[in-house]
């Protein structure tokens, strides 16, 4: 009998179920297929603020990693919120050891409330280690600029710069989302070694929500795992989140 193939989500908690592995499961889910998991840190949240986060030891993240691949057929890897550079260790080692799937990662650096969701000495360590092992990296304004160590790009010209930038350095695709700069357009853009830029569009919503990111790159792991291209795989993503927001609650 076929499996249900399987999302590997490798990410943090959040009480308030704004973020984090509450909106990958969900996300995944949505798309018809499976999640499983690799918690990396259990974080205490409301929709305002950060009150604690217990990092899980790198050992523990790995034999999850590991067990969730000899139990499932893995088709995709998510990850999010990593906290330390010894659980960014753990997860390349065992990612170099499994079987080859298309690896999505969001860079979560910071929450929306301000508090620091990765130790800074693990920026390095997440650029030279895991992010050329990724099919795609998916950062915002803030966390690109970060990971270039510059200042925020004034404008798309600057944002597509510092993409390519970063695109070069680690060797994968990037896209950088521009949902958090001003504009009645949301613009995202995929960067990759040696192909032209693909500029994804969408009409700007007047309300924000949390967890946007954690859902768009859940989906595009998922749409990955279902066999679509990348360039079709954040189309796709893009949509579904979209269709999140703009849906009552
Ligand atoms: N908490 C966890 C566990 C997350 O994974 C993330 C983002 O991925 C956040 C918080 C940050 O979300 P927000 O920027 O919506 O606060």
């Amino acid at each position: 009998m076929a499996m249900t193939p399987h999302v590997l989500i490798v990410a943090g908690s959040d009480s308030s179920g704004g973020a984090g592995i509450a909106r990958d499961v969900e996300t995944v889910s949505a798309f018809g297929l499976r999640s499983c998991l690799a918690v990396t840190a259990v974080t205490v949240q409301t929709h305002d603020t950060v009150e604690q986060i217990e990092h899980m030891p790198p050992e523990l993240v790995a034999a999850q990693m590991r067990a969730a691949f000899a139990a499932n057929q893995v088709a995709a890897v998510k990850i999010g919120m990593l906290g330390t550079a010894a659980a960014i260790e753990a997860v390349g080692s065992v990612l170099a050891s499994s079987p080859k799937v298309p690896v999505v990662l969001d860079p979560v650096l910071v929450s929306t409330s301000g508090r620091l969701l990765l130790e800074e000495d693990a920026i390095d360590v997440l650029r030279r280690d895991l992010m050329p092992v990724c099919r795609l990296v998916t950062p915002n304004l803030i966390e690109l600029a970060t990971l270039n160590g510059s200042a925020p790009a004034p404008d798309e010209e600057g944002a597509r710069h510092q993409g390519k930038e970063l695109s070069r350095r680690v060797r994968t695709a990037v896209l950088v989302k521009g949902g958090h700069s001003a504009g009645s357009q949301s613009i995202d853009v995929l960067l990759q070694p040696n192909c032209p830029a693909v500029r994804f569009e969408a009409p700007r919503l007047p309300r924000g929500m949390r967890g946007t990111g954690c859902m768009l790159s859940s989906a595009i792991a998922a749409s990955l795992a279902l066999g679509l291209s990348l360039e079709d795989s954040v189309r796709s993503a893009k949509q579904y989140v979209f269709d999140i927001i703009a849906r009552p609650r």
